[in-house]
């Protein structure tokens, strides 16, 4: 991204606050031209004072003079201070608006996103949040630089370098050399720097992800012990962004000495040069001279030095910029959708030949035929591994198969407005994320118009009602703080209030305990009703349950039928089916129970 792309992409976002930039930069002009005011004032102070040395001066005239310049110099600053306060918080308040919008329109493209584009490495959790936030901090800040500092500042460079030639063309001539190469020097430490700022964001990325995942994984860490591994990971990381920051500050002080020598020897000619022209009687030259000479050249190299800072901050914005809007323009990652919208969904879903790969490049289905029959159970069996998840991730449209076609009541998925295909359908799965806020809050999540009345009935009907009701704060409780059997039934009760009629369900009692599952076999009973239901489970009684069973293998279908005629034929689904009822120990459990 070069820097006309950047000024082109962030100009929307500034838009909105056009009088706030105007108003910031007429202050910041001013402000910038009140700069050049000390040195008039002390050019003829010096003189004046000078002119009544070796006189018979009254008392009086000195007064006076000092009492101008005493109002001259307290007023200038007194202004100074009024201007630098309102440019700051205007342009302060630009900079947090701006900062605001681009973070939102960011938030509001990346829920646009399909699932594949959250699937890939580059695009983990911490890695998009350090993108985002090192994207808006430092576009915030190019904001402020672009079209607040940067005017005012080449304004006062130029007014300095104008009142040195109209003071003397030679001093002119001076600063006007000493310009380039002060210029040049700042430039190429810019360059210098960018390759190493552009590593730099890479391991701010890769640190944001490493905190991530040590603070998902810290029980498994503990449990086994691995702090120091963890560490030494860590460390590896430290030590490349630790080089990094030693070699770029190394560089900067280097740049910044030679530039500090420059400018002295921009200073000390201009010295040596008033100092001869006045011992010379050029005409128009006093001692007031030397002193407004070196303070304009210093008005002059000043701005440059801050060029310094906005070239450091447009470089670093150049590279988190194109993180950014990378993000920002991603729209080949929108999801797709239809406008396809039925006035009922029965849930009749064919798949034909389905072949679907994943974007890290694993195929898990191969050549899928299934029909899902509406207003029926549908158990997807097989080892762990065999597709079946893949298959409702397939169904709820979450991804689209390379290969093959998915239909659902006879019209192809695809043209199915998916906002609306997903309204009528209910995701039930082994493990359904808690939102951080209330029970209430939580359930709401599938009806948010739905009333506190409807929320207790739905909770009800997923039999978590009386637990809920035991709680100090009862519907008002954390959710995140309920056990996760109960977590699960706040997940059913959620779909309860959606009230779809399409239902997937995806091992959705594969964690919990005995009585858990029971209750949440109760809660699901009553929700399958006239529903188009699709299980995955490793429960018998849940698979027993159903009415067609596809039993898949390495992502391809191996047997269908009901389940008592797929387990008569022997293959796949006896063996799992066997292989549970010896885990569970049947025999001896209805032994146990029998003799009670
Ligand atoms: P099941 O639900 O039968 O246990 P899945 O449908 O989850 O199996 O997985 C089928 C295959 O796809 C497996 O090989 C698995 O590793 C792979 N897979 C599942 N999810 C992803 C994913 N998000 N990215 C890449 N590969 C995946």
């Amino acid at each position: 991204m070069n820097i006309f792309q950047l000024f082109k992409n962030l100009r929307p976002f500034v838009r909105p606050y056009r009088m706030l930039v105007l108003i910031t930069l007429i202050l910041t002009l001013i402000g910038s031209m009140m700069q050049q005011v000390n040195a008039i004032v002390l050019d003829r102070t010096v003189d004046a004072i000078n002119a009544l040395i070796g006189t018979e001066f009254s008392w009086n005239q000195a007064a006076r003079i000092l009492t101008i310049i005493s109002i001259v110099l307290l007023g200038k600053e007194l202004l100074s201070a009024l201007i630098t306060f309102a440019q700051n918080y205007f342009g302060e308040r630009m900079r947090i608006f701006v900062s605001r919008d681009l973070s939102q329109s960011v938030i509001e493209k990346v829920l646009t996103f399909r699932m594949a584009y959250f699937n890939t490495d580059q695009n983990a959790t911490g890695k998009i949040q350090a993108r985002i936030d090192q994207g808006v901090s430092s576009l915030s800040r190019t904001v402020q630089n672009f079209f607040i500092d940067l005017l005012p500042l080449f304004t006062s460079a130029l007014l300095a370098l104008i009142l040195m030639f109209a003071a003397n063309v030679y001093v002119g001539l001076v600063a006007l050399g000493i310009v380039p190469v002060y210029f040049w020097i700042t430039v190429r430490q810019a360059r210098r720097l960018k390759g190493w700022r552009r590593e730099m964001r890479g391991y701010l990325e890769s640190k944001s992800q490493g905190i991530k995942n040590i603070i998902d994984s810290i029980n498994v860490i503990k449990s086994f012990n691995r702090e120091s591994i963890e560490a030494g990971k860590q460390l590896d990381l430290q030590n490349q962004v630790t080089a990094n920051q030693v070699k770029t500050r190394r560089v900067g002080f280097y740049y910044n000495g030679v530039k500090s020598f420059v400018k002295q020897v921009g200073t000390v000619l201009v010295i040596i040069l008033t100092a001869y022209l006045v011992l010379a009687g050029y005409p128009g030259m006093s001692i007031g001279k030397i002193m407004y000479h070196v303070m304009l050249f210093s008005n002059v190299v000043a701005p440059i030095t801050q060029l310094q800072r906005i070239f450091d901050d447009m470089n670093d914005a150049l590279i988190y910029a194109e993180g950014f809007f990378d993000i920002l323009h991603s729209d080949s990652e929108v999801e797709p959708s239809g406008d396809y919208r039925p006035e009922v969904i029965k849930g009749r879903f064919e798949l034909k030949d389905v072949d679907f790969t994943y974007p890290n490049g694993t195929q898990a289905l191969f050549g899928v035929n299934m029909t899902i029959e509406p207003g029926r159970i549908t158990a997807l069996v097989g080892l762990s591994g065999a597709g079946k998840s893949t298959i409702v991730n397939l169904l709820d449209k979450f991804y689209i198969p390379q290969n093959g076609t998915i239909l659902l009541d006879g019209v192809e998925l695809e043209k199915y407005d998916t906002q609306y295909l997903r309204e009528h359908i209910g995701l039930v799965l082994q493990k359904n994320h808690i939102f951080d806020g209330s029970i209430e809050e939580n359930i709401l999540y599938g009806k948010p118009d739905a009333t506190h009345e409807e929320v207790l009935e739905a909770a009800r009907k997923a039999c978590i009602y009386d637990q809920i009701m035991a709680l100090p704060r009862q519907f008002d409780s954390k959710a995140s703080e309920l056990s996760g059997g109960q977590q699960q039934r706040i997940a059913i009760a959620r779909m309860f209030l959606k009230n779809p009629p399409v239902i997937f369900l995806d091992e959705p009692t594969a964690s919990l305990d005995a009585i858990a599952t029971e209750q949440i076999k109760n809660s699901i009973d009553a929700i399958k009703k006239d529903c188009t239901v699709i299980i995955i489970s490793h429960s018998i009684s849940q698979i027993i349950d159903s009415e067609m069973v596809y039993a898949l293998q390495n992502g391809r279908v191996e047997e269908s039928g009901n389940p008592d005629e797929i387990y008569r034929k022997g293959g796949i689904y006896k063996d799992i089916i066997d292989a549970s009822a010896r885990s569970l120990n049947i025999e001896k459990i209805a032994r146990t129970v029998s003799a009670e």
